[in-house]
């Protein structure tokens, strides 16, 4: 039973996690969306159970409207009508895992290829499926290296290829180009491959930018993952996967007891999470999203600009959201809650993120660089008035 006590932790909790919201800056995750109007669906246990085009015995579910969620990505992807499949993940991750289930079932002997920029969860995945792969090196913007890729082809050109592209790396939102990769495995005549778009972040807004990253399925990628709660924006964790229906197909098995086919990798899938993107999706609309990706874009160009005339050396990919600059302290790591690794954190300017936040960081960020400058001479000197906290 709860006590008093129990629910007092609970105000506590949403007091705190109130104030967190406030202030992350360092991931990729947006907070700008209002779901009162699906508050209510919270009654019941929905559970999309199975294939989404597929009708299950099962029928307390949103299997409908994640289709149309399917259907609205796919044409966001370029994908051509009718050839794909998809649905509504956990996540990122298990949309990457899926395309390399596909990719192995597809070819048993290939070598996964993907950059040292990679997200951390993928390696877990190829071990899980048991796959060879090879790491290729990146270039300094976290980009994948093409030619150590193009020499790492020309060794293994006798084994089919599986690429795992990254449009939009964790730390600095490097994206490899598909284009340039199909262009090396023509060059070492590899005919068997498959390209898998890891579009976690970008996925969303990429199909915006101008000149548009070559990662969707007119470029020539076979699947492709993104998460829902990144830049679209939700409530928990989920996202979409997409692949051609032709690769699907070879792994698709009949269920009887649910009376669907088995083609997703969880058995129960939830019901909520395609609610919460329809809504959005609906919501937003196709010029709805070009402007948040307009409006990101302009800020993360504002917030580099500041930093850099604070001295700071600050660097931002073309057309990304990500801004990087060197290590801040655990100080500022913390009361920002920015990702850090090696020497570099970054600031994701999701939609959300205002003027005003990316104003009190770069203040922060002056404020704390002031007392080090006599003592540390390569601390390069503030341009702007010392900002305050
Ligand atoms: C966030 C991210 C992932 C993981 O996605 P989740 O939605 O957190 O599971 C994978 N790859 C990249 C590039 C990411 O940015």
């Amino acid at each position: 039973m709860l006590t008093e006590h129990d629910l007092r932790r609970l105000d506590a909790l949403y007091q705190s996690l109130e104030q967190a919201t406030e202030r992350f800056l360092g991931y990729p995750v947006s907070k700008d969306f209002e779901m009162g109007p699906l508050e209510r669906f919270l009654r019941f246990p929905l559970n999309n159970l199975g294939d989404p085009f597929v009708d299950s015995t099962f029928e307390v579910g949103t299997r409908e409207l994640e289709r149309e969620v399917v259907g609205f990505v796919a044409d966001l992807l370029r994908a051509p009508a009718g050839e794909v499949w998809g649905y509504v993940t956990n996540g990122g991750t298990e949309g990457n895992l899926y395309g390399l289930y596909l990719a192995r079932e597809l070819l048993p002997k290939g070598i996964v290829y993907f950059s040292e920029d990679t997200h951390y969860s993928v390696a877990k995945n190829i071990h899980f499926l048991g796959l060879r792969s090879i790491t290729i090196r990146s270039q300094a913007n976290g980009e994948m290296d093409y030619e150590d890729l193009a020499e790492t082809l020309r060794i293994n050109r006798d084994k089919p290829a599986i690429i795992f592209a990254n449009i939009g790396t964790t730390m600095t939102e490097a994206r490899d180009d598909i284009n340039v990769i199909k262009g090396l495995l023509g060059r070492f005549a590899i005919r068997d491959y498959y390209i898998h778009s890891d579009a976690a972040l970008c996925g969303g807004f990429a199909p915006f930018l101008d000149p548009r990253p070559a990662f969707d399925f007119a470029d020539g990628a076979d699947s492709i993952s993104i998460s829902g709660h990144k830049f679209f924006g939700s409530p928990m964790p989920c996202g979409i996967v997409i692949a051609r229906k032709r690769h699907v197909e070879r792994i698709a098995r009949s269920i009887g007891y649910i009376g669907s086919l088995d083609t997703t990798i969880t058995g129960s899938r939830n019901g909520f999470t395609p609610l919460v993107l329809w809504y959005r999706l609906k919501e937003l609309g196709i010029d709805g999203l070009r402007r948040r990706a307009g409006a990101a874009l302009e800020l993360a160009a504002y917030a580099e600009a500041r930093m850099k005339a604070a001295g700071i050396p600050a660097w931002r990919n073309a057309q990304a959201l990500t801004v990087v600059f060197p290590k801040v302290s655990d100080a500022l790591k913390a009361r920002w809650q920015l990702a850090t690794q090696g020497e570099q954190s970054h600031l994701i300017v999701m939609p959300n993120v205002t003027r005003a936040q990316v104003d009190a960081l770069v203040n922060d960020m002056i404020a704390e660089r002031e007392p080090r400058e006599n003592g540390n001479p390569t601390n390069t000197p503030s341009t702007q008035e010392p900002g305050h906290a």
